[in-house]
């Protein structure tokens, strides 16, 4: 019995098209929600990324603006930058796009991002109210992922959700939103032993590790919610971690790459913007 489609372009368009009508409601009150993308070098795959950001802040109505600095640009000039743009009251939220080029310090850059303007959640506050449960800010890829497997209509309570991955972005900010909605979770890495015995007892499959078909049939519980956070370029292609094609026949639901948690990562940044700029408009 082939899975259900978990359609992330379809999710996300939808989503899109109530954050433009949310947008047109703040525009009346004299606010239109702000994005910044800063962009250090020119990485093709990160200008792919800030390319599809600008296209959806166009499209639902925000100010978007894009910071391209150069590759050998000094930390202090960075993080001037982002001092500019949290003062900045057209600006909402920013977002600084990763990697950065090594000789940077990545985690002194998203520190010196104001917490209420972290639309990407990667700041050490937000990641703390993620930890402890309270109001911040999500980051889009687990919060894009969990809407999808909200979608389902499953009642999580009590389901076995494994995540495969452990990183800040991606893994452990996933398996805390699961655990959130009282699901047992596991959390797998390179060095979990007996990867499969831990997978098969998954209702809920998370994939977040970066290798191609690593995701195979006889990995997966049937019926289960599969998740494909990975996005790798196999020949020119994008794919995801997991052998869509076998995993699908056992599945209960299943996400395709392209066109699954990726559109909704976008989403979600663009929810947490508008977001950011409703919160401004309370407080001032
Ligand atoms: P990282 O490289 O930071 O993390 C990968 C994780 O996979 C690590 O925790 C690693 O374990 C684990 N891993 C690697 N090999 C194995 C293995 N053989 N068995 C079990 N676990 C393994 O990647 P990210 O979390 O940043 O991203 C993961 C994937 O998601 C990438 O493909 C990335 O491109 C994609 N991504 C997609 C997004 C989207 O919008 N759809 C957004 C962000 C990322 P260990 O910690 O032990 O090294």
């Amino acid at each position: 019995m082939p899975a259900k489609l978990l359609d992330g372009k379809a999710m996300s368009a939808a989503i899109r098209t109530e954050i433009a009508a949310e947008t047109e409601k703040l525009k009346q009150q004299g606010i239109t929600p702000g994005l910044a993308v800063i962009l250090v070098g020119n990485d093709p795959a990160s200008e792919i990324y800030v390319r599809n950001k600008q296209n959806g802040c166009e499209e639902v109505g925000f100010y978007s603006r894009t910071i391209r600095l150069d590759e050998s640009v000094s930390q202090e000039t960075l993080e001037a930058e982002i001092d500019r743009l949290n003062r900045d009251d057209r600006i909402h939220g920013i977002l600084v796009q990763l990697p950065l080029p090594g000789h940077l310090d990545e985690q002194a850059a998203l520190a010196r991002i104001l917490p209420e303007k972290d639309v990407d959640g990667f700041h050490l506050i937000n990641a703390g109210h993620m930890l402890t449960g309270t109001e911040g800010v999500t980051a889009c890829t687990p919060k894009g992922a969990m809407y999808m497997i909200r979608s389902t209509g499953e009642n999580l309570a009590g389901k076995e959700a494994v995540v495969i991955g452990r990183s800040n972005i991606v893994g452990k900010p996933m398996a805390l939103l699961l655990l959130r909605e009282n699901c047992t979770v596991t959390i797998c890495h390179s060095r979990t032993v007996n990867l499969k015995e831990h997978t098969r007892r998954a209702d809920i499959l998370v994939s977040a590790v970066g290798k191609a078909g690593f995701v195979t049939e006889d990995m997966v519980k049937p019926g289960a919610i599969v998740i494909d956070v990975g996005i790798n370029r196999v020949d020119g292609k994008v794919r995801g971690d997991v052998d869509f094609d076998r995993v699908k026949e056992t599945a209960g639901w299943i996400t395709p790459v392209p066109g699954g948690v990726g559109k909704m990562t976008i989403a979600m940044l663009l929810a947490n913007t508008l977001e950011a700029a409703r919160r401004k408009a309370v407080h001032d």
